[in-house]
């Protein structure tokens, strides 16, 4: 595995890739590696001949009051992890490296981010977009892949891909969870003992709203207050939203049908944690996958 930190060599190495037609698969991360990122990276490896990694914690997608500094950084760790599952390349950019100066040009996301994540955390997804920009326009991916977990940024991506014609295939991956059901995050380890034990209502809210739809509930309301009677009594956590749409369009819905996104974020004392499932539902009772 080479470790590559300028633009210029990792451009330099796509590009002999690429005259050798080399596919490429390409996992962009923010680092401090769990089994979540690694699931991604097993994909990439199974599809692709060539597969990168970027590790780069963009401070243009975080908030003034977001947590930027306190995010979890461990390069040492992430090397090793990235070798172990056969990463090619591990692009490791500096902030300077990727912005040596104000941008003259950024990309803003028109749709689907005046919900969710995009609603809480403003201009988000801009830094998500332009920092993707960046890194699609530096590796060349032909397949490029992206976790469930952040579903907006699923729906997010599929349209800067198609919006700006990229040539590469996104290939979302399903959450990989914590045993007791947390979805695996890089924040988890900010969490305190007893919140930890708290975030477990997140998955059961969720798992708790699937089965009263399985009922035959179709009414978004009715579900919406299940997760957060759930959460409110079993956690101190703070409901930043618990919401429900269609996905990947993210409008909202009057009834429930077809494909839908349930996504809740709940916010811990240093952390936010988000999750989410996305369910077929018929119009049958019951007809729930
Ligand atoms: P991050 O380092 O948090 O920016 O995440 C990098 C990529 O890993 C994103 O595409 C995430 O959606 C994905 N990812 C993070 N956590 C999980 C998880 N628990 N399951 C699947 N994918 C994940």
């Amino acid at each position: 595995m080479r470790v590559i930190t300028t633009i210029q060599d990792m451009q330099t190495e796509i590009l002999k890739l690429k005259s050798q037609s080399k596919s490429i698969g390409f996992v962009p991360t923010m680092g401090f590696l769990h089994e979540g990122h690694l699931t991604l990276l097993k994909r990439a490896r199974e599809d692709n001949e060539i597969v990168v990694l970027s590790i780069f914690v963009n401070p243009l997608q975080f908030g003034p009051t977001e947590d930027f500094s306190t995010y979890p950084r461990d390069f040492e760790r992430d090397q090793s992890l990235a070798e172990c599952e056969g990463v090619d390349y591990l692009f490791y950019p500096s902030a300077k490296e990727m912005y040596p100066h104000s941008s003259s040009v950024s990309v803003i996301v028109q749709e689907r981010t005046d919900v969710l994540c995009g609603k809480s955390r403003p201009g988000h997804f801009n830094g998500v977009a332009t920092v993707l920009t960046k890194l699609f326009n530096i590796v060349l991916p032909t397949r490029a892949y992206f976790g469930k977990k952040d579903a907006q940024q699923v729906a997010v991506v599929e349209g800067l891909i198609t919006d700006f014609n990229f040539p590469i295939e996104l290939i979302p991956v399903d959450i990989v969870r914590e045993e007791d059901g947390l979805a695996k995050s890089s924040r988890n380890v900010n969490l305190l003992p007893d919140e930890r034990r708290q975030a477990v209502v997140l998955f059961k809210s969720l798992t708790t709203a699937k089965e009263t739809i399985e009922g035959g509930e179709r009414n978004p309301r009715a579900i919406k207050n299940v997760i957060s009677n759930l959460i409110g009594s079993e956690s101190n956590g703070e409901i930043d939203y618990v919401e429900i749409y269609s996905y990947p369009q993210l409008k909202a819905l009057d009834y429930l049908e077809g494909t839908c996104i349930l996504a809740i974020a709940v916010k811990f004392s240093k952390v936010r944690l988000i999750d989410n499932i996305i369910l077929e539902v018929s119009h049958e009772f019951g007809g729930v996958k």
